[in-house]
């Protein structure tokens, strides 16, 4: 057995740390430890921190095109090795290989849309605001900037951040999820093999104990977070009291509604790999399906047979539909939930607990397994309705109408994405309008929008002002300088008491 040690990564180098804390790494599928993760302590997030602020005068200074070109050598880099990359998080995270390609695939659209990064800072100009006076607005970059990141995309969700961050002109420090830490390093690797200087992209590995530590630190100026509503809420509410700038990602309950107009073949298609694709551990998975009117009679049957014919088994097996759960705890939590639904009596259509781990493949007995599980006539309610589950668990909910569909939904405590499908424009067009989530799909399941237009849900999904990447990202990792010049020519003789105005 490998006893493979995960380090931090600071200044240009791997860094084993000071704490002596560290935490086992697994792999889900087999649920055999594959390495230790370093845990680090306040001091090591000091010493990252010092190497980010030691680097942030000369990469701000650097001019964006030659920030863009490093990123451009990443963004070979990364394309070179996606798939040793992709590898790496089937490993710790479970998810299957084709997934974990898609994962990296979405990471390097936002490498490529901060490759633009010229073109974005090119801030505006009003000539002759008054006589001999022009106005002009730029965009500085902020200085050390931190990305808190959740296990469910290891790769994807950094690359919301750091590209932006580090294009603007700020330098990073990346915490990953302990869970599955490897892919940091990876990616560590290429930005150094690009050109990065040191300093300006960091790992530190850990735990709460060094999100304290970075929610707490002077020298740092922002802080991304994306995991679950709870820690968003504590980051966002920390960050404010320490004078920082903060978009913290929370949670989510999606629901797809299925019109009966709506074509029956790719409602079953799209419901089946939203709620069980990654396990159902992706913050867009569906786990809540609003079936409208007799629809529920006609779709429920055919979501258990394709329940019932998942393929679950080792990612890295090519013809593997959904992996293991992550950890031996979320498995426990996910039954948990199974459980309560089946006491507070929906009715449990499909049992993923029954799951026989033997057919998972080679040396997987071990593993963290579970297979897809459906309820039906779930209620508002419930337990398994109202909270956040975070795996391969479908709810059904029976409404009459596209209207009870929406008040449903409005009034649940999170809004990061839903879905309608119809073929109806006008309960498409009603629906988009209406619906209070972030992030909405018509006959689209998952609607992560494209690197360009920005990710982020509403309520307690999101706590902040401005989404995940996209121009909004920009607007994150810079601040807004104003400048109004004259020239002696044009500046009239004698103090002004007045306000000034434009003359
Ligand atoms: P998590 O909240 O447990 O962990 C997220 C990060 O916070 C990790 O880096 C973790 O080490 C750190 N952390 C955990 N406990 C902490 C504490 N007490 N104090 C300070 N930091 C702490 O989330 P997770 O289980 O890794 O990820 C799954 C969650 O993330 C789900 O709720 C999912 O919906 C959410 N998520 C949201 C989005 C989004 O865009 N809204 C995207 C992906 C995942």
């Amino acid at each position: 057995m490998t006893t493979n040690t995960i380090t931090h990564y600071i200044n240009g180098q791997p860094a084993a740390g000071d704490s002596g804390r560290a935490q086992d790494v697994f792999n889900p599928a087999t649920g055999a430890v594959t390495g230790r993760v370093a845990l680090a302590s306040r001091a090591d997030v000091d010493r990252a921190v010092a190497a980010a602020q030691a680097a942030f005068p000369a990469w701000a200074d650097t001019p964006p095109i030659r920030r863009a070109r490093v990123l451009f050598k990443f963004l070979e880099l990364l394309n070179a090795h996606k798939d040793e990359l992709a590898e790496a998080i089937t490993r710790e995270h479970g998810k299957v290989f084709t997934d974990a390609q898609g994962e990296v695939a979405r990471g390097i659209d936002i490498v490529e849309f901060a490759c633009g990064i010229p073109q974005l800072l090119k801030g505006d100009y009003t000539e002759q605001v008054s006589g001999g006076i022009d106005n002009w607005t730029v965009r500085q970059p902020l200085g050390v900037v931190a990305g808190i990141t959740p296990f469910n995309f290891p790769a994807m969700v950094p690359m919301w951040m750091f590209p932006i961050a580090l294009a603007t002109g700020n330098t990073f420090i990346l915490k990953p999820s302990p869970i599955d830490p490897s892919a940091s390093l990876l990616i560590a690797d290429l930005l150094a093999r690009a050109g990065l200087p040191d300093g300006v992209f960091n790992v530190v590995q850990g735990d709460k104990e060094s999100v304290e530590a970075l929610i707490a630190h002077p020298d740092v100026q922002a802080l991304s977070f994306v995991g679950s509503t709870p820690i968003a809420n504590r980051i966002y509410e920390g960050g404010a009291r320490h004078g920082k700038r903060v978009q913290a990602l929370g949670g989510a309950k999606n629901h797809m509604v299925v019109m009966p107009d709506a074509n029956l073949d790719k409602a079953v298609d799209a419901l089946i790999g939203a709620a069980y694709g990654s396990a159902g551990e992706r913050c867009m998975a569906i786990s809540v399906a609003v079936l409208v009117g007799e629809v529920a009679d006609k779709l429920v049957p055919r979501l258990a047979e394709r329940a019932r014919a998942l393929k679950v088994k080792n990612g890295l097996e090519l013809d593997a539909e959904m992996g293991p759960i992550v950890t031996a705890q979320a498995h426990q939590r996910i039954t948990g939930y199974i459980d309560t639904g089946v006491a507070e009596g929906a009715e449990l259509v499909v049992d993923g607990r029954d799951f026989d781990a033997t057919t998972t493949g080679e040396g997987c007995a071990e593993g963290f397994w579970m297979g897809g599980t459906l309820f039906d006539h779930v209620t508002p309610e419930m337990t398994i309705y109202r909270e956040e589950i975070f795996g391969p668990v479908l709810a059904c909910v029976r409404v009459p109408d596209v209207a009870t569909a929406i008040e449903l939904i409005n009034a649940h405590e999170f809004g990061n994405g839903v879905s309608c499908f119809t073929e109806s424009g006008s309960v498409a067009r009603e629906f988009g309008r209406r619906i209070q989530v972030g992030m909405v799909g018509i006959n689209v399941p998952i609607p992560v929008p494209m690197a360009w237009h920005g990710f982020g849900g509403w309520k307690r999904s999101l706590f902040g002002d401005t989404h995940a990447y996209g121009e909004e990202g920009v607007r994150f990792y810079t601040k807004q300088k104003s400048i109004m010049q004259r020239w002696s020519d044009s500046i009239h003789a004698g103090a002004e008491f007045a306000m000034p105005t434009h003359k």
